[in-house]
């Protein structure tokens, strides 16, 4: 009889274990199906977004460009009438027009600055090692008759590194920091600003850009690399809202980053972080 009981016990056990790994079996079976149909749904999605993203991107480009045609009309038409007509009408007529040829000029700002921008999201970058002393000089040579204007004072650390990125997207990027430091200002501040770099983990530099100017409530501090994000009115400081938006999308696209401490009152330092191009021998 215990014979028969050790019998039917070692059959029963093995049974349930065929019935376990065979039920193992399946699950592992499951899931592997599973994986497979998640992996192809995120592929899809992927794709799917990609071309969303393209698509915008082609729309935003042509309608840019769309938009210069009538724009040139609206300058080309003010400045006739004010050349032709500018006698026969009162001040307030004049006023008009001027501030006519002015929207239209702004227009053309905010064009070619979401000209810039969309740019930026289609084109492949290919990143070159490029020293960016001879940037910020570029730079700084374009911006020379706002700086005069300003009566800003712009100091660059001597040993900026060379960085692997792309000249002309570098000095987008550079020119709407150091346009911004001298801009917001209060009213009959001269703008002190400070240019510098520091070595950061994983083969970046990180490059600072301070200014005296008015400063950003920390509530608006991440809010402002957004496209058309204004803290001001156009009348007191005027822009596009664009300018950040591209360093944020300049500096992520060549494998950085962008960020900004400040305080209201007390100043700003923006930063941007990019990979650091080494020297040979370095
Ligand atoms: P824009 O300069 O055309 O207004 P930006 O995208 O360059 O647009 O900047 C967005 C907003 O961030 C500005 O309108 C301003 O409110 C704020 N800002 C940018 N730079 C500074 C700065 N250096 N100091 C204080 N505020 C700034």
């Amino acid at each position: 009889m215990r014979f028969f009981e050790l019998i039917a016990g070692v059959l029963s056990a093995a049974i349930e274990r065929s019935a376990v790994e065979r039920a193992l079996r399946h699950s592992e079976r499951e899931l592997s199906e599973l994986n497979e149909s998640l992996e192809l749904r995120v592929h899809q999605r992927t794709a799917e977004l990609e071309e969303t993203n393209a698509e915008l991107e082609a729309f935003a480009y042509s309608v840019s460009h769309d938009l210069r045609t009538p724009l040139r009309a609206m300058e080309g038409f003010a400045s006739a009438l004010a050349e032709d007509y500018g006698e026969q009408l009162d001040d307030n007529g004049r006023l008009y027009i001027h501030q006519i040829a002015e929207a239209a000029s702004r227009m053309d700002v905010l064009v070619d600055d979401l000209l810039a921008y969309s740019r930026l999201g289609r084109t492949e970058l290919r990143l070159q090692p490029v020293e960016l002393q001879s940037v910020v000089d570029q730079v700084l040579l374009q911006l020379e008759p706002e700086r005069q204007e300003r009566g800003a004072r712009i100091e660059i650390a001597e040993n900026l590194p060379r960085v692997l990125g792309q000249r002309a997207i570098l000095q987008l990027v550079f020119s709407n920091l150091l346009s911004n430091a001298m801009k917001f200002v209060a009213h009959g501040v001269q703008p002190e600003i400070r240019l510098w770099s520091e070595s950061r983990p994983d083969g970046k530099v990180r490059i600072w850009c301070e200014d005296n100017g008015i400063g950003i409530d920390r509530a608006h501090t991440d809010g402002i690399f957004d496209v058309f994000a204004r803290l001001h009115g156009i009348e007191s400081y005027p822009g596009t809202g664009i300018g950040l938006a591209i360093v944020r999308r300049a500096s992520e696209r060549l494998g950085g980053g962008c960020g900004v401490e400040s305080q209201p009152g007390l100043g700003s330092r923006f930063w941007v972080e990019l990979p650091e191009a080494r020297r040979v021998g370095k």
